[in-house]
């Protein structure tokens, strides 16, 4: 029997960037990556990966490789728009790293705000009432787009379980977001639904797979067991803090893939800002003078700590 999930996005987007040595190889290229080896020395790949990698972003036109040196032919790899729209995503995972992931002996970013010189923590806010958003303020209700389709596995080498260099800002975040399995999975939790048997029907996901992932994303504190029945013993997947506060990455994320992987009919999923009742548009504002945020406008600080020493980098 064919497998379907629910149209989305999300999974769409995720077929993109839901890889963590992807995420890996955007992150160094907001950061000034350019040239081959500049993306060797942030994160630490394998040649024959970074260059598959490339390859796949080229061609998927997030980015543009283009000739430097004629001879010999030397190309170096610019971030496109579709590349760069996904800033406000990479901002959100950013946000949640530093709330959530272990920087103990990694390298720090401090964002300032050029417009009004602070250091800022990037905070999703709706357009229409300003208001921070939260998992539990948003509603969604199916939109004209919506439909089951046939989801692609590629098989794709995963980087998981090993720890990104310590070079990289997102490590954490990029395991969690470079495991489109864990992804689809929370994307139906975040949806309302907590129980084995609902998430398996969403997500068409193995049974092995998903007991798997269910566990890893228990360990990694994201989401939590909640029993519902005693006899016999059933449980709940149900959202940690720290799982809540992933929201605001895949709903960029999700906002990202309605924008370029558009269906005729409209979006799948239309989601409603319970606190002022208008459809949701999400935005990224300044925590400081609440501000929108801009990608010129916006200084990364990167500081690296070696025992006693601090060096800091500003870059972008
Ligand atoms: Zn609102
Ligand atoms: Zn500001």
């Amino acid at each position: 029997m064919q497998k379907l999930i629910r149209t989305c996005s999300v999974w769409r987007a995720l077929e993109v960037v839901g890889d963590t040595s992807t995420l890996l190889i955007l992150e160094a290229s907001w950061l000034g990556a350019r040239r081959f080896d500049d993306f060797r020395t942030r994160n630490g790949l394998l040649k024959a990966l970074l260059s598959n990698r490339l390859k796949r972003l080229v061609s998927l036109g997030l980015l543009e490789k283009r000739l430097y040196c004629e001879s010999p032919p030397r190309h170096e790899y610019i971030m496109t728009k579709k590349g760069g729209d996904l800033y406000w995503v990479s901002l959100m995972l950013l946000r949640w790293e530093k709330l959530w992931g272990n920087r103990e002996g990694k390298i720090e970013v401090e964002l300032t705000h050029k417009t009004c010189g602070n250091e800022f923590t990037p905070t999703p806010v709706c357009n229409h009432c300003r208001e921070e958003i939260h998992a539990y303020d948003v509603d969604w209700r199916e939109g004209p787009g919506v439909g089951w389709m046939t989801p692609v596995y590629s098989r794709r080498r995963q980087l998981r379980d090993q720890d990104a260099q310590p070079t990289s800002l997102l490590d954490e975040a990029a395991k969690l977001m470079g495991d489109r399995w864990a992804s689809l999975i929370l994307r139906s939790v975040f949806t309302g639904l907590n129980r084995y048997d609902e998430i398996r029907g969403d997500t068409a996901i193995a049974t092995n797979i998903l007991s798997e992932r269910l566990s890893w994303l228990i360990e990694r504190g994201v989401l939590k067991q909640k029993q519902y029945s005693k006899n016999p013993p059933r449980f709940e997947y149900h959202l940690t803090r720290k799982g809540m506060d992933y929201y605001p990455a895949l709903l960029f994320l999700l906002q990202w893939g309605d924008k370029y992987f558009v269906s005729p009919e409209g979006p799948p999923l239309i989601l409603i800002h319970k606190l002022c009742g208008q459809d949701l548009k999400p935005v990224v504002a300044c925590s400081e003078c609440k501000e929108d945020i801009e990608p010129r406008g916006v200084d990364f600080i990167v500081i690296e700590r070696a025992g006693e020493t601090e060096r800091r980098e500003k870059v972008g």
